[in-house]
């Protein structure tokens, strides 16, 4: 069974920028986090946000440049990995059993900078298929993490599901050059890693009142909803009724903080594991 992973993919500049520490961590996915290469790849990308789930089916992804104003190489870099109708059909069909509506199958649209940047760097031969399901930002973390937990039997067909947002994302309070951090950002992404890590699903799930700094951190939500999506697919659960000694390692699924770093003063990219109770126990 496969984990599921939320990846911040933070600047789009971390497609040519050596100096940007996640490159690095991204390069070396398959020899530190996952070296079975998946079937297919499901990303949940925050940069496709659509009023009911929408996942692409083609026979091959374009490239979409979905930034402005960023250096000419950047437009020419080029993610050609297959698409796969039949993962495509698979998503729609384990949503709406699970009674989401009127999810729709996208025959045009390729892979967005949310999905490409980071794909080139884990699997730069681009020859795993690769899906994209859309964000609903006018819908709950909530309702993300339920669409998560319906796409959790993917896990067992090979399908690597991963969340594509920045664990803190403010476009407003971005800086030049790699100094250090603001504290509202830190204590944002420490805030989340420790919610994480220690089970406390349910806050990360109601971040918006429960998290400091949630609204600096996040004036819109979308950059954090695929890590909502993650975390259900894994089968992270948020139980109310649970003891806190009842969460954690014992048998129920686990998040771990696989990578963490910033840029621009305040854009972090924090990135999770979540395994699930079979992974574990073995
Ligand atoms: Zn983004």
């Amino acid at each position: 069974m496969m984990d599921t992973f939320f990846i911040s993919h933070g600047s789009p500049m971390m497609s040519i920028d050596e100096s940007v520490p996640a490159r690095r961590f991204l390069q070396s996915w398959r020899s530190t986090v996952l070296s079975e290469p998946p079937k297919a790849i499901l990303v949940i990308s925050a940069h496709w946000d659509t009023a009911a789930p929408a996942v692409n089916a083609v026979v091959r992804n374009d490239t979409i440049y979905d930034f402005y104003g960023f250096p000419k190489p950047m437009y020419q870099l080029k993610y050609p990995a297959p698409g796969s109708p039949e993962l495509a059909k698979r998503v729609q069909e384990l949503l709406t059993t699970a009674g989401f509506g009127g999810v729709q199958v996208d025959s045009q649209r390729g892979l967005d900078h949310g999905a490409w940047v980071p794909l080139m760097l884990m699997y730069p031969a681009a020859d795993i298929p690769v899906c994209q399901l859309s964000v609903q930002s006018q819908s709950s973390p909530f309702h993300h993490y339920n669409m998560g937990r319906a796409l959790g039997p993917l896990r067992d067909e090979g399908v690597l599901i991963i969340g594509s947002g920045s664990a803190t994302h403010n476009l407003r309070e971005l800086r030049s050059g790699t100094g250090h951090p603001v504290q509202w950002a830190t204590a944002f992404s420490r805030w989340l890693t420790e919610a994480l890590t220690t089970g406390q699903f349910d806050n990360v799930i109601r971040f918006e009142e429960t998290a400091p700094f949630a609204r600096r951190a996040h004036p819109w939500p979308e950059h954090l909803l695929p890590l909502h999506v993650a975390l259900g697919a894994a089968g992270c659960t948020p139980a109310a009724t649970e003891t806190q000694t009842d969460r954690g390692p014992h048998g129920i699924a686990q998040a771990t903080l696989i990578h963490d770093s910033f840029t621009n003063g305040s854009l972090s990219y924090a990135s999770y594991r979540f395994s699930s109770p079979h992974h574990l126990s073995l």
